[in-house]
């Protein structure tokens, strides 16, 4: 057994502890560290030592009781997937509190660390030979813990998103109408914290349903390597076994021939087992390009649910709440207002200047003012002054064939007025980074495919008709200054 120990450790409390294993705690350490993020490593699992491995167990202990709960709940997996990339025979992962006489202190003695195992909470351990299951959990990609229906905040853009995602993780079977539930918008909106809410949800409430979560981009990885290494039936069977599957990020697999191929025999053999299935993209199944026609055919059947962008009120309300996690932080209502009105584009942006203000606070040991943020923000300040919105857009674009604002809404269908809303539909989709149904919704609230129809004709026009070509020349410059 590659465990160094010494009788007299046996005794005392304190293990010896070969080097060997230490230097693997530390390259395990550095791995989850990158993985989960500073932030979350320094919380949760740099307090954690290294007390004994043995019988391909790796035993832990952390300070408090509470941690350990939140350890084995949130990163046991990765403990595990990381200790089995240092040393392929690892099997398990214990969780112990140190010092704490309500709680059995590990035994460093093996027989007896066998023993007690069965007196110890379930969840404490991942036993790799119990198959299926734990197959899934090695699979799936891990969970973020903030990311649950309690922290998500919300309004107009997202609400029904929400309200799909939550009957999702609530219902027992399938959701009739529901399969899958197709999620999708732009980067940053909240589309992997309701998978990952829906994951949690699940978990809790409801164990025995298997759950697997993955990005597009971890199955097309893991479908290779099975593949290379002849495995191709277990990944079948694995991922044929599950009760709700969720592909986060599915464009990543547009134009991969072959992963598709997977995906779609995948996805029909759980439809037809009357599994649920959850599906995020960045468009919808509609706009993707680069996708199977009955691929993306399928992909329409459920419930396809759009994630606007934000809003200010909901913008604010994100950065009240995330406030409210930051106990003894005081900001002023004019500073969130202030990022709320400014930080627009997404809501990983808008956090992520929260947290820049509130640490560069904490650091200097200064107040949060609107003074101190415009300094802090300068840089992310000005990316989002020069973002392109689509107001910008038809703004110039009527004053440029000096027709009026309101048409730009309108449904009148002359050439005068249609043809300058073209022009800018098109300019919308060139220079922003919205979605054709987002589009059309500014212009009116019109379908998708009058967008693209309208992208289509001016894109032909430009190579007709040396006029329109200089007008958008003209537009671009005038917009982008
Ligand atoms: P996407 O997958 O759509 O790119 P994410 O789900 O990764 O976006 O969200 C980006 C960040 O914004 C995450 O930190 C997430 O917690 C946060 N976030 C998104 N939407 C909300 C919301 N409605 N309430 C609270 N936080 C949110
Ligand atoms: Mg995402």
């Amino acid at each position: 057994m590659a465990v160094s120990r010494s009788d007299t450790a046996l005794n005392t409390s304190s293990h010896v502890i070969s080097d060997d294993l230490l230097e693997s705690w530390m390259r395990v350490q550095a791995q989850l560290s990158e993985e989960l993020g500073e932030t979350t490593y320094r919380s949760w699992l740099k307090p954690l030592s290294v007390i004994n491995y043995s019988e391909k167990t790796v035993q832990l202990a952390v300070p408090t009781r509470f941690m350990r709960e939140w350890v084995i709940s949130h990163y046991l997996e990765d403990l595990l997937r990381c200790w089995q990339t240092e040393r392929e025979e690892v099997q398990a992962v214990e969780v112990f509190v140190r010092k704490a006489p309500d709680v059995q202190q590990p035994s460093i003695n093996a027989d007896q660390a066998v023993h007690s195992q069965a007196s110890r909470p379930a969840s404490s351990r991942i036993d790799l030979s119990l198959a299926a299951d734990d197959d899934i959990l090695a699979m799936s990609s891990s969970l973020d813990a903030r990311y649950t229906f309690d922290n998500f905040v919300v309004g107009k853009p997202n609400e029904l998103a929400y309200a799909a995602a939550q009957r999702v993780a609530e219902s027992a079977q399938v959701v009739a109408g529901c399969n899958p539930l197709f999620l999708y918008g732009g980067v940053g909106l909240g589309k992997t914290h309701l998978m990952h809410a829906i994951a949690w949800h699940i978990r809790q409430h409801d164990p025995e349903r298997r759950v697997m979560y993955l990005s597009a981009e971890k199955f097309m990885y893991q479908f290779i390597r099975a593949l290379r290494q002849k495995e191709a039936l277990a990944f079948k069977e694995l991922f044929r076994s599950v009760d709700v599957l969720m592909i986060d990020d599915v464009q990543f697999i547009a134009g991969k021939e072959s992963t598709q191929e997977e995906f779609f025999h995948t996805f029909n053999a759980l439809v037809d087992q009357n599994k649920q299935l959850v599906i995020t993209g960045d468009r919808s199944p509609a706009d993707m390009e680069g996708l199977e026609e009955r691929i993306r055919s399928r992909l329409g059947w459920g419930l396809v649910v759009d994630i606007h962008s934000t809003t200010y009120e909901l913008r604010l309300g994100i950065l009240q709440a995330k406030l409210e996690q930051m106990p003894g932080i005081q900001v002023p209502p004019k500073v969130l207002e202030f990022l709320a009105h400014k930080i627009s584009s997404n809501i990983r942006e808008l956090e992520g200047a929260l947290n820049r203000v509130v640490a560069h606070a904490t650091l200097v040991g200064r107040a949060i003012t609107l003074e101190t943020t415009k300094e802090v923000l300068a840089d992310l300040l000005r990316a989002n002054d020069r973002r392109i919105t689509i107001e910008d857009i038809q703004k110039q674009v009527a004053a440029h064939y000096h027709i009026k604002m309101a048409d730009m809404h309108s449904a009148r269908r002359s050439r005068a007025i249609a043809r300058p809303r073209q022009v800018a539909m098109y300019l919308a989709k060139k220079l922003t980074s919205r979605s054709l149904p987002e589009i059309g919704r500014k212009f009116g609230g019109k379908d998708h495919t009058t967008v693209m129809h309208a992208v289509k004709r001016i894109e032909e026009l430009k190579q007709q008709d040396h006029a329109i070509a200089e007008d958008i020349d003209i537009l671009v410059r005038l917009i982008r200054s």
